[in-house]
């Protein structure tokens, strides 16, 4: 099922201050495709939720349309929509079995849709099968780790076939590696369903590794919507920049002047644009230690954690951080002379910003 937002918005009145209006989904205007994995990513109050409850039903639009397929649902209450929802806490029912609480919502039904015991049974099977918990049938929640009871969580909202997934970050509550298990099985569930799914995350990562599009927000607006690989190679302005890699983006103050890029006195490349003041940023994996190379930082240390090395130098045009991290491979040759390290750029890697608006200058 294909979602459509059209002009979407949703404004409340602060909590804070009764006189103030806050924007927390601007003029949303966007199409998911059909079976996708969507990430919506973004910091903190930037309106993620928000933008899953619009979709699922819980909230009401200020203004604006909501579509699925062809169908115009801004107006139907969630459970009309076939929107299938799962939340970071779990919410399952303490007192009811794994099978009691995938059954729940199939045993609410009613009229023409009311189901008989065994296909209720049969679908609790499925949905039990499909995220691999279905030997667990007989046990309570508190007989069950944080992502099995996750994953239960997540057959109950799939044993209505929802036409929509939404999952308000369902791993938070997880410790790291079983994290990383649990969203390997959202992704396999998810593409054997084929069902669309809304991802909300704060965890670049986490979107950028299992989802098919990812969307970056930041105060209610949409920064960018693409494939993970093109929005971090080809980000539109520093925020996206910032927000996605790690380790982070370097940043510097530089200027275009006579058809080059500069970082202080360095000129780093070509580059046609008006002479301006920029953002330079430069993504760790940009430097390539080079004793010919123009870019000039001072050597601090080496640092090797796991399958990474880092050279750790300073360049005082450095806005983002005291250390600017360079990742290169192990066995790279460093010719550090008198503390200076000299490295030249993949031009890729380097993204140049304007200063008035952030936006992206392409050379
Ligand atoms: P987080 O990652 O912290 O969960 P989020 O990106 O999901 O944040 P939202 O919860 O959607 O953000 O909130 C977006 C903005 O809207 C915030 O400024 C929040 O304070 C505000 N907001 C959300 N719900 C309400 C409400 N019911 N009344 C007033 N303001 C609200």
């Amino acid at each position: 099922m294909k979602i459509v937002l059209e002009h979407l918005t949703k404004k409340f009145i602060s909590r804070n201050n009764k006189n103030e209006i806050v924007t927390a989904v601007n003029d949303f205007d966007f199409e998911i495709p059909d079976g996708k994995l969507i990430g919506l990513l973004g910091p903190s109050g930037c309106g993620k939720s928000t933008t899953l409850n619009l979709i699922c039903g819980l909230e009401e639009p200020t203004s604006g349309k909501i579509y699925f397929g062809d169908l115009d649902v801004t107006g139907l209450p969630p459970e009309n929509r076939g929107v299938g929802m799962v939340f970071q806490n779990y919410a399952l029912y303490p007192h009811l079995t794994v099978r009691q609480n995938i059954r729940f919502p199939l045993e609410n039904l009613k009229g023409a849709d009311k189901l008989s015991k065994e296909v209720i049974e049969q679908r609790a099977l499925e949905a039990a099968k499909l995220v691999q918990i279905d030997t667990l049938m007989d046990r309570k929640p508190n007989e069950l780790s944080g992502g099995q009871q996750q994953r239960v969580a997540i057959a109950r909202a799939l044993v209505k076939t929802p036409g929509v997934l939404l999952l308000d970050e369902p791993l938070s509550n997880l410790d790291a590696r079983l994290r990383l298990q649990t969203r390997e099985q959202i992704r396999r569930i998810q593409k054997e369903t084929g069902v669309t799914t809304i991802f909300v995350t704060h965890d670049q990562e986490e979107a950028m590794s299992i989802s098919d599009y990812i969307i970056v927000m930041k105060a209610g607006v949409l920064q960018q919507m693409g494939e993970p690989q093109k929005v971090y190679n080809e980000p539109v302005n520093l925020f996206v920049a910032q927000f996605l890699g790690n380790p982070a983006i370097n940043v510097f103050n530089g200027q275009i002047r006579d058809h080059g890029l500069y970082i202080g006195e360095d000129r780093i490349s070509d580059f046609d644009a008006e002479d301006q003041e920029v953002y330079v940023g430069v993504r760790p994996e940009a430097f390539i230690p080079d004793e010919k190379g123009p870019f000039r930082c001072v050597f601090d240390r080496v640092e090797t954690t796991g399958r990474d090395t880092s050279i750790v130098t300073h360049n005082e045009n450095c806005i983002s951080d005291e250390d600017i991290r360079a990742i290169v491979s192990a066995d790279e040759k460093l010719n550090n002379e008198n503390g200076i390290i000299r490295f030249s750029l993949k031009p890729a890697k380097v993204h140049v910003f304007s200063k008035e608006d952030e936006k992206v200058i392409h050379g």
